[in-house]
């Protein structure tokens, strides 16, 4: 059978309208294959074997496991690999749409140096020898100058041996500066932290849970594993468990929900309390507070000094009353969402805005993490568990010779872990600033790797600008996007679907999972395993940075690393403790008091020292009187707001309403757009303190009044024809409001202007 452009993409998509658990209007899918003919880099396959070749995706944090179908060596279509723990056989559009980023003409097809200004685009194309030699002698002279702390690293993750072979040579050469992506994790992460005492990551079960109460969680929108989420909500379609989604406008996920509780933006947290409040006037407590809880009852820290609990404060600041004032839900919504919640036996409360691609605020996520524990569903059935961070990497520490150990002991560019942020790893937001203070010290070489922080971080105009002033850029992307367009070297990785990789603990997943990546085609392009690149760079660096890589290549240390579960993995495509379950409640919490805590008392030892979860609200940017309008952000699963742009197919599925042509869509309540004198359509200047740029407007009821709304995802300055210049860039507009226990971003917004152009 011989296969036409067309057919090939009519195959992937129609077949996907089973899997892909995005439902598509037929006609769209027509016009996607109509339209594709024009694509001369659409594979045509000759006639040959059918096979299918499993492996993992690793376009975002859900780690799906993929059955990649093959006609002789080309991928023609990829589907969801059935019976896959996280994904079940399902697919989102986005995996569906990978072979475009295999095949598609965004790719960087062998290693480049610039030739032209930064950004201009003109590159040359070198050999892999001299790209290796280029990177380790800016290595070696800045390490014979004293300064290897002056090197930076990025990449979106910092789980498996990619990250980790990439943090390692960062410090056996003597650099502490490895950046993670941010993301909602983070705050997960330092919650659990905070409440639990360990170092865990958030798992959430939601399948077993009996309700679910989503504060702004894109739970169909992208939030965690997109396709997990998609069947779990099927599932609880099916058995009548009911969803309350909690957001300020009509989002998908919101317009799928049982019950759509329309919220002043930012006030998430007021509406967990005020619910916890009538929980706690009506006795409804669960056992596992008074037995297993810390800082509910009011109590003495260890000088004496009493301190309000948990219940002490919300029954004096969160009655429903108080709390409808805040959020501008009715007191007795508010009463009625109690309600739900103590007469369901498993309610589930979930956090993290859209698809979690920001971290948040710290006591937002506590004092929704507390309403878990209110109701006492924390490792338990249908819960949120603290699931281990995945610990099969067990590399004994590099040596350091004298120079890693000097350039160690500098501390970080971003003061993570020190004395105002003393439990963040990460805090990448304060990045653009140290290198344009060049406080604590200047940066002279930054490496990133599968991270695009020249689009994806808030503020990016500033981000951008501090990029400039970095004497070398690194950038080890396998497509043109925004940092590798301002990079000086680009020494290309292969894709996901030509390269072996461990890919541990998909988001939110409540079980300890490892799925593998596996070459399903030969690399396309003159590309190489970043894990080979970094053994490489380090063996050229001699001396202790070397002896930190003993290994051979990538593949001889990824093995190594999985030890017993390799040959599992080889089998299966992933490894999973099937027979994990979370350690009883006497068990499960290693805080100072060995209780999960209300009252977090590791964060006596940070300078905002009130250790309960309450409401804080993020004061936004900007002054109300010259921006008398709040804008927010959100995600679409049409469109790929990760370290990878959205391929074509996914940007032909964006409605009109929120790009047409290059033009951008800001959203608006109809009666906010007519006090504005704007009508559907219209050109409009948006203004907000960061930027100011033309937009059109879509009238939209499902948004609330004073609120604007644009998608993330899109406004690309690099890329290809396809997605380049299309729309506007979110992070153009908003800028970084610090979280003052945490360090990271907390923004959720930012203040706004729209007038008619
Ligand atoms: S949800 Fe994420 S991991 Fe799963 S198929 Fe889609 S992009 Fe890939």
């Amino acid at each position: 059978m011989k296969i036409d452009r067309r057919s090939f993409l009519s195959l992937g998509i129609g077949a996907a309208a089973g899997t892909a658990l995005t439902p598509l209007p037929w006609k769209l899918m027509d016009d996607v294959s109509i339209w594709s003919q024009n694509w001369p880099w659409t594979p045509v396959p000759e006639d040959g074997e059918v096979t299918y070749a499993h492996s993992t995706c690793s376009l975002c944090p859900g780690g799906c496991g993929i059955s990649v179908r093959k006609v002789k060596d080309r991928a023609v279509k990829i589907e969801g690999m059935a019976g896959h723990p996280v994904n079940k056989g399902g697919i989102c559009m986005l995996g569906l749409a990978g072979l475009q980023l295999l095949y598609g003409p965004t790719r960087v097809s062998a290693p480049l140096k610039r030739i032209g200004k930064r950004g201009e685009g003109k590159w040359q194309k070198i050999s892999w020898r001299e790209a290796i030699a280029e990177v380790v002698n800016h290595l070696s002279q800045l390490r014979e100058k004293g300064e290897a702390h002056t090197v930076a690293g990025i990449m979106d993750r910092n789980r498996g041996t990619v990250p980790q072979l990439f943090e390692r040579l960062l410090t056996a050469y003597g650099s502490p500066n490895f950046f993670r992506m941010p993301s909602v994790q983070d705050t997960h992460e330092l919650v659990l932290h905070l409440m639990h005492g360990v170092q865990a990551l958030a798992g959430y079960d939601v399948e077993n849970a009996d309700l679910i109460v989503s504060f702004g969680s894109g739970i169909i929108d992208g939030w965690g594993s997109p396709v997990r989420m998609f069947r779990a909500n099927s599932g609880w379609k099916a058995s009548g468990v009911k969803v309350i989604q909690v957001e300020p406008c009509l989002s998908n996920t919101a317009a799928k929900a049982d019950i759509w509780v329309p919220i002043n933006p930012g006030t998430e947290a007021a509406l967990a309390l005020g619910i916890a409040h009538v929980i706690i006037r009506e006795n409804r407590a669960s056992e596992f507070v008074a037995q297993y809880g810390f800082g509910f009852l009011d109590w003495t820290d260890e000088n004496g000094k009493s301190i309000n609990g948990f219940k002490t404060l919300v029954m004096a600041e969160y009655s429903p009353e108080k709390v409808a004032e805040i959020t501008g839900v009715d007191a007795n919504r508010i009463i009625e969402l109690a309600q739900a919640v103590m007469k369901a036996k498993r309610p589930l409360a979930l956090g993290g805005r859209g698809q979690g691609w920001t971290p948040g605020s710290t006591r937002e996520l506590m004092a929704i993490h507390a309403l878990n524990a209110l109701v006492g569903n924390i490792n338990q059935p249908g819960g949120v568990w603290a699931i281990p961070e995945p610990d099969y990497i067990r590399w004994p520490d590099p040596e350091m010779d004298q120079v890693a150990a000097n350039g160690i002991q500098k501390g970080r560019l971003d003061g993570a872990g020190g004395q105002n942020n003393p439990y963040s790893r990460y805090l990448l937001n304060r990045l653009a600033q140290a290198v344009t203070d060049a406080k604590p010290y200047p940066v002279n070489a930054l490496f990133v790797a599968e991270a695009n922080p020249c689009y994806s971080l808030p503020d990016v105009k500033a981000v951008q600008a501090a990029f400039d002033k970095i004497p070398f850029v690194v950038s080890f992307s396998s497509y043109m996007d925004e940092t590798a367009m301002n990079a000086d070297l680009i020494l290309p990785n292969h894709v996901f679907l030509e390269r072996y990789e461990d890919i541990p603990a998909p988001a939110v997943m409540h079980q300890p999972i490892i799925g593998l990546a596996r070459p399903v085609v030969s690399p396309q392009r003159n590309t190489r395993h970043l894990g080979d690149v970094v053994i490489e760079i380090a063996k050229g660096l001699g001396g202790s940075v070397a002896s930190a890589f003993p290994w051979t290549d990538y593949m001889a240390c990824m093995k190594e690393a999985l030890g017993g579960k390799w040959e599992r993995m080889a089998e299966d495509g992933f490894w999973i403790n099937k027979g994990y379950t979370p350690p009883e409640w006497e068990k499960a919490f290693d805080t100072p008091s060995k209780k999960f805590e209300f009252s977090a008392t590791a964060l006596l030892n940070v300078s905002d020292a009130y250790p309960n979860a309450v409401y804080q609200p993020v004061t936004l940017e900007g002054d109300k009187s010259f921006f008398p309008l709040v804008m927010i952000f959100y995600d679409s699963m049409r469109l790929s707001s990760g370290y990878v742009g959205s391929p074509p197919f996914l940007i032909k599925t964006v409605p009109d309403t929120v790009i047409k042509g290059a033009d951008g869509f800001v959203e608006i309540n109809p009666e906010t757009a007519r006090k504005q004198s704007l009508a559907e359509g219209d050109a409009a200047v948006l203004q907000t303190p960061k930027a100011k740029i033309r937009v059109r407007v879509h009238l939209n009821d499902g948004i609330r009044p004073g609120v604007l709304a644009m998608a993330r995802g899109l406004g690309h300055t690099a890329y290809d024809e396809y997605l380049k210049n299309k729309g506007v860039n979110v992070n153009a507009l908003k800028g970084v409001i610090e979280d003052p226990i945490s360090g990271l971003d907390a923004a959720w917004g930012i203040r706004a202007k729209l007038v008619k152009a």
